[in-house]
C-alpha cells in the first residue's frame, strides 16, 4: 500500500496548504508561504505571565490555524506545532525539567462541532516533534457554562465573555510546582482566555512559568 502511494505521489503534483499553488518538491508551502511562517522568538506578555511566540500572524498563517482547527488538517497542525517547540527549544535548556503543556481549552460547542479538542491535538503534535524531552499534554482546564464564541468581540466583551468560565476540572491531576507549567494555545489575541486560566490555575495553587502560542496579533 506504502508503495503504491509513494509510486502515486511521483505523479500527482503536490501543492501548497495555504495557496494551492504548485510545488516542486514535497514541502507543504510554497516559497511565498514559508516566507510569511518564518520562526522567530517573539516576546510579550499577558497581564504579568510571560508570552512567547514563535509566528507573525498574517493571511497566511491565519489560514493554517483555520486548516487545522476547523478542517483536522495534520499538515497545518504540525506547522503549528513546530513554531510551538521552536518557542520551547529556543527558551528551555533546562531539560533536568519536566514541563507539562497545559492546554486553554476551547468552547464545549466548538469541540463538539469540530469532533475533536483542537488546542490538545496540538501539543500532543508538538511533543512528538520533541520525543525524547520530559513534555507532557495536560489537558487540566475545563470551559463551563455558556460561552459566546470570542471572534466577534471586542477586547473587553472577550474578558466578560470568559471571565469565572475557566476551572481546573474535577478529575484531574495538578502537577507539583516544581514542575515547569506552561499554559500553551495556536494564537492569542487580547489574552481573555489565557488571563481566565491564570485565574483558574491560581485558584489551586498552581504557579505558571508563562505562555507559549504558535502565533499571536
Ligand atoms: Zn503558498
Amino acid at each position: 500500500m506504502n508503495s503504491i502511494r509513494s509510486l502515486a505521489s511521483l505523479f500527482v503534483l503536490q501543492s501548497c496548504l495555504v495557496c494551492g499553488s504548485n510545488l516542486q518538491d514535497k514541502s507543504k508551502l510554497c516559497a511565498k508561504c514559508s516566507l510569511a511562517t518564518t520562526l522567530r522568538l517573539r516576546r510579550g506578555s499577558v497581564g504579568e505571565l510571560p508570552h512567547y511566540y514563535a509566528l507573525e500572524y498574517n493571511a497566511v498563517t491565519s489560514k493554517l490555524i483555520l486548516l487545522a482547527k476547523e478542517d483536522n488538517l495534520r499538515q497545518a497542525r504540525e506547522i503549528l506545532a513546530a513554531a510551538i517547540t521552536f518557542a520551547i527549544k529556543e527558551l528551555l535548556a533546562r531539560e533536568e525539567n519536566r514541563i507539562n503543556l497545559i492546554p486553554i481549552p476551547s468552547r464545549p460547542a466548538a469541540t463538539r462541532q469540530r469532533g475533536f479538542l483542537h488546542t490538545q491535538e496540538l501539543g500532543l503534535s508538538a511533543t512528538q516533534l520533541i520525543p525524547t524531552s520530559g513534555i507532557k499534554v495536560l489537558p487540566i482546564l475545563e470551559i463551563f457554562g455558556k460561552v459566546k464564541d470570542q471572534s466577534a468581540l471586542s477586547a473587553k466583551e472577550r474578558y466578560q465573555n470568559i471571565h469565572k468560565m475557566v476551572r481546573v476540572k474535577r478529575s484531574a491531576e495538578i502537577p507539583g510546582a516544581t514542575e515547569l507549567n506552561i499554559l500553551f494555545d495556536d494564537l492569542v489575541t487580547t489574552g481573555a482566555s489565557a488571563l481566565e486560566a491564570v485565574r483558574a490555575l491560581k485558584a489551586v495553587n498552581l504557579p505558571i512559568w508563562g505562555l507559549i502560542s504558535a502565533c499571536a496579533t
